[in-house]
């Protein structure tokens, strides 16, 4: 039984060292012997700016990459807002990947289907030409996927950095929250930044599950431009993959409202847009909503329950 549980541990430290993602994650006290990476986990275990360990010891987890080795990961605990620094927000990234030329690479995903880690130097040789726009990715099934309870497909790598449209390597199961109010703002930064400059940007989103749960806790997000050092981008954030009045089962994917009047106060503030021909309704920044006739075309602030007894349903692309 010991001798399993050895064979066991030294597989996945291969993996591990190999700098293989096909288990992206693992309980920390059991990397003792990563010695290869200790320096650097020293260095994140206790991001600035957060919370220590309050009574109960918070889950830990720990991210390969290949911004740098392994790091031991302290999921941060949510308190209202979208987004965290890590790290002091400084992003840490090896000196060997601070180049100018550009790369995507998307991770495989790991045993139980979950995306491990995209990293890409971007510049506009990534982005998207502007005459390409985005299609459809609701084929893609991201591990914790139920449809009905709100869920968005997240890009790690969005898709005006990338172009990347429906790789399952990039896709997981995140909230409108995470998607809008966590990481959006970061890449719209680092998109008008390239736009801008013309610089090149490394960029690297890895998603934290906790365990085995399919659901994310949240992604963790750094980014660095290159020509200047980083004086143009520069961060390192964890976005929570929660959604504000609901609860979210990370195991299972499901969603429970626990507070309508939050949850209502939320659609308030974005909205929907209703096709009152086909009877859908829509987040504003679904791509069917520029294709919608405006004579069809009707925004409301009703909460998504309230729609539904009225007879509208949820767009299958856009899944409000
Ligand atoms: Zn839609």
């Amino acid at each position: 039984m010991t001798k399993k549980l050895t064979i066991i541990t030294i597989i996945l430290l291969v993996f591990l060292l190999g700098g293989c993602s096909d288990d992206a994650e693992k309980p920390s006290d059991k990397t003792g012997d990563a010695k290869a990476t200790t320096a650097q986990s020293k260095e994140t275990t206790s991001p600035s700016g957060q919370p220590e360990t309050k009574g109960t010891t918070p889950p830990e987890t720990t991210v390969q990459n290949k911004s740098g080795g392994s790091v031991a990961f302290e999921i941060p605990e949510y308190e209202g807002q979208p987004s965290v620094e890590i790290n002091g927000n400084v992003p840490q990234f090896d000196d060997s990947i601070k180049t100018t030329e550009s790369f995507e690479e998307y991770e495989p995903l790991d045993k139980q289907g979950r995306c491990t880690t995209a990293i890409a130097n971007l510049s506009t040789d990534t982005q998207p030409a502007p005459s390409e726009t985005r299609g459809d990715i609701s084929a893609v099934h991201p591990s914790g996927w139920m449809s009905g309870q709100g869920w968005e497909r997240c890009h790690l790598i969005g898709w005006q950095l990338s172009g990347e449209n429906d790789n399952p390597r990039n896709l997981v199961t995140g909230s409108h929250y995470m998607n809008v109010d966590g990481m959006l703002p970061y890449e719209n930064e680092i998109n008008w930044y390239i736009s801008d400059t013309g610089n090149h940007v490394l960029y690297e989103v890895t998603p934290i599950f906790e365990g085995k749960e399919s659901v994310c806790k949240g992604v963790h997000m750094q980014a660095e431009s290159v020509e200047d050092d980083g004086s143009g981008i520069s961060f390192n954030v964890f976005c929570f993959n929660v959604s504000p009045g609901r609860e979210i089962d990370y195991k299972t994917g499901a969603v429970t409202v626990v507070d309508e009047e939050v949850v209502s106060r939320n659609a308030f503030e974005r909205g929907y847009v209703l096709n009152t021909n086909t009877m859908r309704f829509h987040y504003p920044s679904c791509s069917s909503v520029a294709d919608m006739a405006e004579h069809n075309k009707e925004t409301v602030t009703t909460s998504r329950e309230e729609l539904i007894k009225q007879g509208y349903s949820p767009c299958g692309n856009c899944e409000p």
